[in-house]
């Protein structure tokens, strides 16, 4: 017998089939050490053959299995060489994604422990062995227990007794449960009509359904009825969320519908918990995978549903290689099992609403709240009258008297600002010198805590310079307000209010985030201020005021998605007051009152948003009426990068020349971010007509193979920075 293997080398020079003698317990995806150059090596069993065209002298012999079962399945494989083809990227680097890491560097195995229990038969204990009478008892009553916590407790009595016979020990395994213990049981909600009948119309459509739903819809039941309908037949799901360690509330919900059937991987895990979930759903031991966007590569088979909620967040596109999109792979797995797919949102991409709309996926609109709960009244207030006024803070007027009202009412409130840190940035006064990172190009951002200038992209610290390091002058003044600072002035506003603050700097890892929240669920707090976080799919019941407090912000990013992220952001951060019975409100301060963005998400308009914006889009030519490429060049050496960016820009040329009408846009230059992390970064832009040029695109680049230079291509990129 022959096996074709993939060496785990992730080095296009060695993403070929090497052909290796194996035995007949030789499997397709199972990971085997073979000889290699000069030494061992891991690699994928890809495919099993009776014959191999390669002469036998040259055939070496697979050193050993590294797993029993195989660790992919017929479906990752198929999907690993799909995804390779199309990215153009090594099969090596595709295998990887269906593997939780910690598989691959051996680093964490299965935990076993050594347990004892009592032989089977009759094994008399002497009358005057008190201690190993006791322990017979003990064993009796508890049936095993571990080998460890005996010998503390009864020392020579074990060993006497597993030397007689009469305790046998056994290996047994043993899981990291993530979440031992935090299961409060809550009941399955009757379904309500628009329920019942979103849960039909996903079952009787096509593969994909679209659930277009307001916020507090009941959109998660829907999810969760059609998960449980496909473990009823026994088979298998996949759920997948933004961010799975940000929304406690969904874990606890889902632990309690589905317990140990479901296997929740997410970045909070330890690696040892994360092999432990992953084997668990290689073995069928938990039917439903949820977590973020890596999960749509979970080991399950014989899938029966698939769900993406929050279809429109930017996390399900990955940012480094393969650049895969999260939907594609869900759809190629509900393809080949035969499941469906279902989408969900409150704000679904302009492009997903366009497919639903002209009927390449099935659409169910869900416009009413759940109980018929009124959506929150948005305020538009317009901050360039509070300035007039007087007013330099960064609270309007009507928030402050919103707040005041809010917690006097013992409700709770969320503020939300896209900006963390105390301020923007720090800014000369006397020359205009603005401070910025050494090994990026970017202005730094004041961190009053810490007292020091932080980089957000690389992570930097600089000390807060006592005068301006260009000129000299003393008047180096902070520009712009970040979460810090909007703290630092509640607390003076309201300084009996409990006020807690939630972006990066202040939580780091699954404990953070839990406890910042669980704090806040608890009402151990009366104020939450965070950025983008606190826009996440949480149900706070008792908050009833949510404040904006800059919402133009995202809506000058330089991106043609802008408009539609600030739509969405508005919504959802605005979709977390008001969810019980008490009404909410929202207060929404921006500089720019007659923004058409604004004003449509200010009355939850999403058909008038869209259709202003899908009309601007395809006057502009932009996406989904086109596709955004961008080839990025970046290196240490800005002379390697130029020489690299050169070398794609010819290639690309050819192309663009031979195929011109494919191309609406075509141009070489810096990125918009010069340097990030001291990597130079070029880039070739280009906007086409479709995807047909595309192949070549990636053909192109994947030619180019300069040393300490990284070229990749990136469609649609989310950002253009
Ligand atoms: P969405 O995901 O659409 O924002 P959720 O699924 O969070 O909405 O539901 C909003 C609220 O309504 C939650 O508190 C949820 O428990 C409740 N809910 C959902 N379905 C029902 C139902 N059928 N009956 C009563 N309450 C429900
Ligand atoms: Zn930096």
């Amino acid at each position: 017998m022959f096996a074709e293997v993939i060496v785990d080398i992730a080095h296009s020079d060695v993403d070929k089939i090497f052909d290796y003698a194996c035995g007949e317990d030789c499997a397709a995806g199972m990971r085997v050490a073979v000889p290699f150059a000069k030494g061992v090596a891991t690699g994928f069993v890809m495919r099993v053959k009776e014959e191999s065209g390669v002469p036998p002298e040259k055939i070496k012999k697979i050193l050993r299995r590294e797993d029993d079962l195989p660790a992919l399945t017929e479906e990752s494989l198929l999907l690993a060489r799909r995804i390779a083809e199309r990215y153009r990227v090594p099969l090596a680097l595709t295998l990887r994604l269906f593997l939780p890491a910690e598989m691959r560097t051996g680093k964490v195995a299965r935990r076993y422990v050594n347990v004892c229990r009592l032989a089977e038969g009759e094994h008399p204990v002497s009358p005057r062995a008190k201690q190993q009478l006791a322990l017979a008892a003990y064993l009796r009553e508890h049936g095993e227990e571990e080998s460890a916590r005996l010998r503390e407790r009864f020392g020579g009595a074990l060993k006497a007794m597993l030397d007689s016979g009469a305790v046998v020990s056994v290996r047994r395994r043993v899981l990291r449960d993530p979440y031992r213990g935090s299961v409060s049981a809550a009941p399955a909600h009757t379904l309500t009509a628009a329920q019942q009948s979103a849960v039909e119309a996903v079952k009787s459509g096509g593969t994909v359904t679209l659930i277009h739903g307001v916020t507090g819809s009941g959109k998660t039941e829907i999810y969760l009825t059609l998960i449980a309908d496909a473990l009823r037949e026994g088979k298998t799901a996949i759920f997948l969320v933004p961010e799975i360690s940000l929304t406690p509330q969904m874990l606890r919900q889902l632990r309690a519908r589905f317990g140990s059937e479901a296997a929740i991987l997410h970045s909070g895990l330890s690696a040892g918990e994360r092999f432990d979930e992953w084997m668990r759903l290689r073995e069928g031991d938990a039917r439903i995978a949820i977590g973020a966007r890596s999960a749509v590569f979970a080991p399950v088979e014989n899938v029966g549903m698939i769900v993406i909620d929050e279809e429109h967040d930017g996390s399900y596109s990955s940012e480094s290689a393969p650049r895969y999109s999260t939907f594609d792979v869900a759809r190629l797995r509900a393809e080949y099992n035969g499941c469906k797919l279902v989408l969900g949102s409150a704000t679904p991409s302009v492009e997903t609403y366009r497919r639903a709309k002209e009927g390449e996926f099935g659409l169910v609109t869900l416009s009413e709240r759940i109980n018929a709960r009124p959506m929150p009244e948005v305020r538009l207030v317009d901050m360039r009258q509070e300035v007039r006024r007087g007013n330099a803070t960064a609270f309007s007027r009507i928030l402050r008297e919103r707040l005041q009202n809010c917690l006097s009412e013992g409700n709770q409130a969320i503020l939300f600002l896209n900006r963390r840190g105390y301020s923007q940035t720090v800014l000369c006064r006397d020359c205009g010198y603005v401070a910025k990172c050494e090994h990026c190009d970017v202005a730094l951002t004041y961190h009053s805590e810490e007292d020091c200038l932080k980089c957000h992209y690389c992570g930097a610290r600089y000390k807060m310079p006592p005068a301006c390091p260009a000129c000299g002058g003393r008047h180096l003044g902070y520009v712009g307000t970040g979460t810090q600072r909007v703290t630092a002035e509640l607390k003076k506003m309201y300084p009996s209010a409990r006020i807690l603050r939630m972006d990066t700097d202040t939580v780091s890892g699954k404990e953070g985030h839990f406890k910042i929240l669980k704090q806040f669920a608890d009402r151990e707090a009366d104020i939450l201020v965070g950025t983008q976080m606190v826009a996440k799919g949480h149900d706070f019941p008792s908050v009833t005021l949510v404040g904006i407090l800059d919402a133009d912000m995202s809506l000058h990013f330089p991106d043609y998605r802008s408009g539609e992220r600030t739509f969405q952001l508005v919504t959802q951060v605005a979709g977390r007051s008001g969810r019980a019975s008490a009404p909410g409100e929202v207060v929404l301060q921006t500089y720019d009152p007659e923004n058409y963005i604004l004003r449509f998400a200010a009355r939850y308009d999403y058909e008038g948003f869209y259709a202003h914006e899908i009309a601007l889009r395809a006057a502009t030519a932009f996406p989904p009426f086109a596709k955004i490429v961008r080839v990025m060049v970046t290196g240490e050496r800005e002379d390697a990068a130029v020489e690299a960016l050169k070398e794609v820009y010819e290639g690309l040329s050819e192309l663009y020349r031979r195929e011109s009408d494919r191309f609406l846009f075509f141009n070489r230059m810096h990125a918009p971010i010069k340097r990030i992390q001291n990597k130079f970064r070029y880039q070739v832009l280009m906007r086409l007509t479709g995807d047909e040029a595309l192949r070549e695109i990636y053909a192109v680049c994947a030619k180019i193979k300069h040393k300490d230079v990284l070229v990749y291509v990136e469609e649609n990129p989310s950002n253009l920075s």
